[in-house]
């Protein structure tokens, strides 16, 4: 493994999954559904693949009905508008997207202001492309994880050539609000700085939490990239539909990096997307509905078993703090409680530079069937 790669190893996902499988625990670590998405998507997905559409090379930029598709979505939802011919762009997943913007937009050297803790590929992507992380760390405050907004523009230098957003946060669930990305999007106009920004929770937000674009803040459309999901909105993972919208000279760009990645992906799957993208907004709410049912669950559920539970207002990660348990180490912490309680969570402090920062914190993933939820409560409460 190369120098760029050499702090990154296995991923966590992997090796807690692994472990679960090995020890027959409950996974609540990797966020994946353990239901799949709407029937009706998965019959549009064998349509396509019996009809012949898709099976062969798609058209680079994603097939023109989801890419018309996911124009409409930001249209309707967020009064975004963007040409599907120049200004959308499908990936395989958003894990693609995050890396091919970092890859097309970074120069060597050039600093990436993100939010800590961090979604994993981030700091790998930011590596491969030859940039520096700069982290701004979110930090528990009154039941939730704060964004300080002075500490984010403390850390723009001369050399940041671009800010990584996450909104609805992995891992901590925190939705940044008006006010905050308000200040982000005048960071970014004042520094003259681009803006990725990772919204692929975007449907999964709750209470009186709302998402708000970034790129719908004034000044922003124009210098920010904004990434979105099929496997998180949709609950297929494993089709590795993403997408990114922007100006059309940076989608030109991201491109550009994508086009010698993966060329193009999921070619069916695309046809399916587009279908999903166009469900009535009782899909969209009944999805909202019964995550948030799900998040109540094990929320109270890890509470009686002793945990801090920072209520998530966004995503279907529940950050907790293990020290009320007399414990201080996530990673032991999380190495041991297969055994302990038949039950696999993520240690936060993989998502962290700081590491001794993250070292309390511990993410369980509450997509999963409620009765599973009630089980895994249970173990951990008689561990
Ligand atoms: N960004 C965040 C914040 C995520 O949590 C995930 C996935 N779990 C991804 C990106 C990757 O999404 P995809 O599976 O579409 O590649
Ligand atoms: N994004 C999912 C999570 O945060 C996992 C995705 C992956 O395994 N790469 O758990």
């Amino acid at each position: 493994l190369n120098r760029r790669l050499a702090e990154f190893g296995t991923t966590i996902f992997a090796e807690m999954s692994a472990l679960a499988v090995s020890t027959g625990s409950i996974n609540l670590g990797q966020g994946f559904p353990d239901t799949d998405g709407p029937e009706e998507v998965r019959e549009a997905a064998v349509r396509a693949l019996r009809d012949g559409r898709g099976n062969q090379y798609p058209p680079g930029p994603g097939v023109p009905e989801l890419r018309t598709a996911i124009a409409a979505h930001q249209q309707t939802r967020y009064g975004l508008s963007y040409d599907p011919d120049t200004e959308v762009l499908v990936t395989a997943g958003a894990t693609e997207a995050i890396a091919a913007s970092l890859l097309a937009l970074l120069e060597p050297g050039d600093e990436v202001v993100a939010l800590e803790p961090y979604y994993d590929s981030y700091a790998a992507s930011i590596a491969m492309a030859g940039g520096r992380r700069v982290p701004v760390t979110l930090r528990p405050h009154e039941g939730r994880f704060r964004l300080d907004l002075d500490e984010l523009r403390a850390a723009v230098t001369d050399r940041t050539r671009l800010l990584l957003i996450n909104t609805p946060h992995n891992p901590t669930g925190t939705v940044l609000t008006r006010a905050e990305l308000a200040a982000i999007a005048e960071l970014a106009v004042d520094r003259d700085l681009l803006v990725v920004t990772d919204e692929v929770y975007e449907h999964l937000v709750f209470d009186d939490a709302e998402h708000l674009p970034l790129a719908a803040f004034p000044g922003m459309r124009e210098r920010t990239v904004t990434i979105g999901s099929a496997g998180k909105t949709f609950s297929f993972t494993g089709w590795k539909v993403g997408w990114v919208t922007a100006a059309p000279e940076l989608v030109t760009a991201v491109r550009s990096a994508k086009q010698f990645l993966t060329y193009v992906s999921s070619g069916p799957f695309q046809y399916a997307v587009a279908e999903a993208l166009a469900l009535p907004d009782s899909y969209f709410d009944g999805f909202r509905r019964d995550m948030l049912a799900r998040r109540d669950i094990l929320a109270e559920g890890l509470t009686a078993a002793g945990f801090e539970v920072f209520k998530p207002a966004g995503t279907y990660f529940i950050t907790t703090d293990i020290r009320p348990l007399g414990e201080k180490d996530g990673f032991a912490f999380c190495r041991a409680l297969p055994e302990r309680a038949g039950v696999v969570a993520i240690p936060n402090a993989v998502f962290y530079d700081d590491r001794e920062a993250g070292a309390p914190f511990v993410r369980f993933a509450f997509c999963k069937r409620e009765e599973v939820l009630r089980e895994a409560a249970e173990r951990l409460r008689r561990m």
